[in-house]
């Protein structure tokens, strides 16, 4: 048993599936940009990218659940050719589901993305963004050279359309610290995104998500160049919630890689923590078209020590601080 279902033993709680409500498509690892931060190691030269049979196979299986919302995440999700595809698809279904775009602003100014912004607000795709800080030296530290300015121009385009003004165009922002340390309290930080970028460049958004970095790929290797990946983890274990289990995301999400496999979320896809049929003695990998919405809750969640990442302190999830 690893030390995170020990911990959740010793407090008598569990981790178990509920109804899914959130299906989470990781539609590819290329991106634009190689944060030192990022869980998935995306970056430019990754070739893994779903495709289109792929997407229609997932639809035609989301299409027969009550699966309310659509959360499409990468790499730069953008980027995967049928991307405006799966948005106008999931769109389309009986009923229309809610999408969410995990986009990283840049991601406007590539070539080949002309009118994504447009696109995003006509389909009202909730868009949750990452700006690990409202000045630039922290950004570019961890997302690169540049990326700060045309964050901002990001974010003052999708302003005029409508996003972070509009309620039915919502726009959150994605803190995540700097370094080997927890991020701050959700609440106050966000008042003060919301008076520096303001005042500053006239940005105004919706909510601020914190997130914790997870010790997962890229930051996994960045602590240990670092000498901090004992540190780190022993820092998550220490701040282990028990209050913050029951708002997990892996509760009521599945997550989907970019060949159909299905995971418990996005942090143990990139751990390669598949799921198996549990009905056979090594089972068999499973896609999410063998999985039977119905027999999903009540299936255990596969943990594992970086779990650690998601109950540490306030609790972190793809919607930020869960306390
Ligand atoms: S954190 Fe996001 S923007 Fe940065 S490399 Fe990873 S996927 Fe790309
Ligand atoms: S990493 Fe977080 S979201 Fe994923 S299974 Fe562990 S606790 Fe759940």
């Amino acid at each position: 048993m690893n030390r995170f279902a020990q911990t959740l033993r010793d407090h008598s709680l569990s981790l178990l599936h509920t109804q899914t409500r959130v299906l989470q498509i990781n539609v590819g690892k290329r991106c634009n940009q190689t944060c030192v931060h990022c869980h998935v190691n995306a970056g430019p030269a990754r070739t893994e990218m779903m495709t289109r049979a792929t997407m229609d196979h997932i639809l035609d299986w989301l299409s027969q659940t009550a699966i309310e919302a659509v959360d499409i995440t990468g790499g730069a999700p953008e980027l995967n050719p049928h991307f405006r595809y799966l948005v106008e698809q999931v769109k389309s279904l009986h009923p229309p589901r809610h999408v969410m775009d995990r986009c990283n602003l840049t991601i406007l100014f590539e070539p080949g993305q002309d009118g994504l912004g447009e696109f995003l607000a006509q389909h009202e795709v909730e868009i949750v963004a990452s700006l690990p800080c409202y000045g630039p030296e922290n950004v570019e530290q961890q997302r690169g050279i540049g990326v700060f300015d045309k964050s901002i121009r990001a974010l003052q385009h999708l302003n005029t359309l409508g996003y972070g003004i509009n309620p039915r165009l919502q726009m959150h922002l994605v803190y995540n610290p700097a370094g080997a340390f927890l991020p701050g309290p959700q609440a106050s930080l966000e008042q003060t995104y919301k008076d520096e970028l303001k005042q500053h460049f006239g940005v105004v958004f919706n909510r601020l998500y914190t997130i914790t970095n997870m010790p997962v790929q890229r930051f996994a290797t960045f602590l240990r160049h670092q000498g901090q990946w004992e540190e780190y983890q022993e820092l998550l274990v220490n701040a282990f919630n028990p209050g913050a289990v029951d708002g997990l995301m892996c509760h009521n999400t599945l997550n989907v890689g970019w060949r159909g496999e299905v995971y418990d979320c996005d942090f143990n896809q990139m751990l390669n923590m598949q799921w198996q049929d549990e009905s056979e003695r090594n089972g068999k990998s499973l896609y999410l078209w063998d999985i039977d919405p119905a027999q999903v809750a009540g299936r255990p969640v596969l943990t594992g020590d970086h779990c650690f990442g998601c109950t540490a302190g306030a609790g972190s999830s793809c919607g930020g601080a869960l306390i």
